[in-house]
């Protein structure tokens, strides 16, 4: 299959359109209503002075603008995703459909508990099925993404310690060093000193390691299982046993949950806390920021430090519930983010618990298929345990092209571009030199992985006969190379019209 995308040059759309040109007219305000409501007198501090600044439009060029943005971006509606521990799967139209129907659509935060029953049911029994999943007692679906999900574990982490009387003493709080950077980051927020734990040479966590960093000082442990190297932890229940031994709290970072599903619970596995990226998982798409969100189910020691209000259910109605004095307290506004919990439950509903134990396999089958088709191509290292089976992800390794050929991971994911095939993570984990980290997930068909290993196969190839084209890709795309060092340089990124008219 050849790709090669649409390239225009259009431009912004303020530079679009006519002084006057409508989309859409609005009609005139009827008499009998403009009666019945009085004039209204917009007060004078907030009555505007001059024009909006606006791009004055006809519908027609609004649509062709956006189609024509459209077509040279990327997306998983348009082939194979493999970003590495993101989990881009196919999103079924479905969740689309009933997150934006106006039955949900209407509603407002604000609504009386006794009007909005609908919505809080769909939450409530989605909190259930997520704490079932997990194998958690209590789930709060607030958090807006995995990050926030972790900052609030940490949170509660402490004001457990607190109750206990050791907020002094619980400084200390370990992560793997294979671990997502949001880990380190959120626990350092929740203003816990991070301790690194080494990988060993399998790919799993230092057991022994983690003996000697533990003490009477942790905190807790924040885990990554499958880990960013698509391994199970092997020793998961004695890693527990060992923070728990020192009465630290152990909390699992969910991220990875997809090819789990169903399969083993991170509660059975000792867990106290768990996150869930709705995003990853469960049917909402992503990438270019958002919006997701990030449930967490604790165990019932845990319950009562929940943020709130909580949504409760007491056999008649649903209500939502803020007299929780040892709560952690509000961690975003109102339930969360809706439209993204809808699209969980609608996901949840149409693929029932079978359906999810599929999803897990068919995930985990692709992702070891992959592994195995690359490795025979003998250009791309496997530097963790190459008999090892995987779960829903495989980290390679160019390292030795790079010292033969000076060809980098990030010039094959480039030339991968070329092959209509969006890039997979690079760089990370950290651990590894020159990685490049698939994750196939369950939606992608036999024929679309095989297509995957015969880009990398003739990139292989490529390498030996034309490295130079490799190191110059992408060709095919509307954009070439960019400078990624001067692209995100605040001296030369324009992120807004305004800045761009300051510019020049
Ligand atoms: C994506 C990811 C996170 C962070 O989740 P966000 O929703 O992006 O904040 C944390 N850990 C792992 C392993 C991840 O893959």
């Amino acid at each position: 299959m050849g790709y090669r995308q649409s390239s225009w040059i259009e431009p912004c759309i303020f530079e679009l359109g006519h002084r006057g040109r409508k989309g859409h007219d609005l009609p005139k305000a009827e008499r009998s209503i403009i009666e019945e409501v009085g004039e209204v007198q917009v007060p004078n501090k907030i009555q505007r002075r001059s024009a909006l600044e606006l791009p004055e439009m006809s519908e027609v060029e609004a649509v062709r603008h956006f189609t024509r943005l459209s077509q040279m971006n990327y997306s998983v509606d348009l082939g194979l995703y493999p970003l590495g521990s993101c989990t881009m799967k196919y999103n079924p139209k479905i969740n689309d459909k009933l997150a934006t129907s106006s039955a949900l659509t209407k509603l407002h935060p604000y609504q009386d508990e006794e009007t909005v029953q609908g919505i809080l049911e769909i939450l409530y029994t989605l909190g259930r099925w997520l704490a079932e999943i997990t194998g958690t007692f209590k789930v709060t679906l607030q958090p807006a993404a995995g990050a926030q999900g972790e900052f609030l574990g940490a949170l509660i982490m402490r004001a457990y310690h607190t109750i206990n009387g050791k907020q002094n003493s619980k400084t200390e709080l370990i992560i793997p060093d294979s671990a997502h950077g949001t880990n380190p980051a959120s626990a350092t927020m929740a203003g816990f000193k991070v301790l690194v734990v080494p990988s060993d040479k399998n790919g799993s966590i230092n057991v022994e390691a983690l003996k000697t960093v533990a003490s009477k000082r942790t905190a807790g442990l924040m885990l990554t299982n499958p880990n960013t190297l698509g391994f199970f932890e092997e020793n998961i229940r004695e890693i527990a046993e060992i923070i728990h031994e020192y009465n630290g709290l152990v909390y699992y970072d969910g991220a990875n949950l997809n090819p789990i599903l169903g399969k083993v619970r991170p509660g059975d596995m000792g867990f106290d806390i768990v996150h869930i990226n709705i995003h990853k998982t469960f049917g909402t798409p992503h990438g270019g920021g958002g919006p997701g969100a990030g449930p967490i189910g604790v165990s019932e020691k845990l319950e009562k430090f929940l943020p709130v209000p909580r949504i409760e259910y007491d056999g008649k109605r649903y209500f939502l519930s803020s007299k929780k004095p040892h709560s952690v307290g509000k961690i975003r506004s109102f339930y969360g983010n809706v439209a993204v919990l809808v699209r969980a439950y609608s996901y949840l509903l149409s693929l029932g618990a079978e359906g999810l134990v599929e999803a897990a396999e068919v995930s985990t089958l692709n992702a070891n298929y992959l592994l195995k088709k690359l490795a025979e191509i003998g250009v791309y290292e496997i530097p963790y345990g190459s008999e090892r089976p995987r779960k829903h992800e495989c980290v390679l390794s160019v390292k030795s092209l790079f010292r033969k050929r000076g060809i980098r991971a990030l010039d094959i994911s480039k030339r991968l571009l070329d092959e209509g095939i969006h890039a997979p993570t690079i760089y990370f984990p950290t651990i590894i030199d020159e990685a490049l980290m698939i994750e196939p997930t369950e939606s992608f068909e036999k024929e679309e992985l095989d297509r995957f290993v015969e880009a990398m196969r003739r990139i292989a190839e490529e390498a030996e006969k034309n490295p130079e084209k490799i190191r110059t890709a992408p060709h095919n795309t509307s954009v070439g190379r960019l400078d990624e060092a001067r692209a995100s340089h605040p001296q030369t990124l324009v992120p807004s019209w305004r800045v761009f008219k300051s510019r020049i």
